[in-house]
């Protein structure tokens, strides 16, 4: 099964770009935040404890995010040939643990794809997505805080790929075409390396 991992700031475009691949290369795109959201929105106990954490900004603590993954992994329908992972790893915390729940199911990461967007573009998406979203996160305060938080945890989750040779960094704007294009080249390569 074919991994890789789309991370990038908020607003970076990954959950645009992770449906455009999903849909070419017949992966299944698997978003913590969409998880977290369909949790939020049944109404569960667990659902008010996390909609606290998203609405303020906040990381979801990781030992919860991981038990999520994991099980997510281990109801993978069987024909699933790969997935992408938008959300996830947002610490190295959470890189580590995603690397122990792989290497135990015989799998690993075969690629990150970071895209790069320029900050005061990230602002303006998140903002315009606001206006048709609902999300309690795409206001300005908690946008602000958003990005710090991926500042301080997320950002240095980059060094544990680089390090491991399975960072790529892509040039996130442009158009959606032109992004897409970027970062098929990344799986195309990766893919046949496996
Ligand atoms: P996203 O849809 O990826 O922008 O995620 C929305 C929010 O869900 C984030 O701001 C966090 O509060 C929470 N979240 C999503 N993925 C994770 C994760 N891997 N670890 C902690 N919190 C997460």
């Amino acid at each position: 099964m074919y991994v890789m991992i789309i991370c990038g700031a908020p607003g970076s475009g990954k959950g645009t770009q992770s449906d455009l691949i999903a849909e070419k290369y017949n992966l299944l795109h698997l978003s913590t935040g969409d998880m977290l959201r369909s949790e939020v929105a049944s109404g569960s106990e667990l659902g008010k404890t996390i909609d606290s954490f998203i609405s303020n900004g906040e990381l979801i603590p990781d030992e919860l995010m991981e038990d999520l993954l994991c099980h997510r992994i281990d109801t993978l329908e069987p024909h699933i040939k790969g997935v992408i992972l938008d959300g996830f790893p947002r610490t190295v915390a959470q890189a580590e643990a995603l690397e122990g729940i792989l290497t135990d199911r015989k799998l690993k990461v075969d690629a990150l794809v970071d895209l790069d967007v320029r900050h005061d573009e990230l602002i303006i998406r998140l903002l315009n997505r606001g206006k048709t979203s609902g999300r309690s996160d795409d206001n300005i305060d908690t946008i602000t805080q958003r990005l710090h938080v991926y500042a301080e945890k997320t950002m240095p989750v980059n060094n544990y790929y680089i390090n491991k040779g399975m960072y790529h960094k892509v040039e996130g704007m442009g158009t959606r075409q032109e992004i897409l294009d970027r970062i098929c080249s990344v799986i195309d390569k990766t893919m046949s390396q496996k």
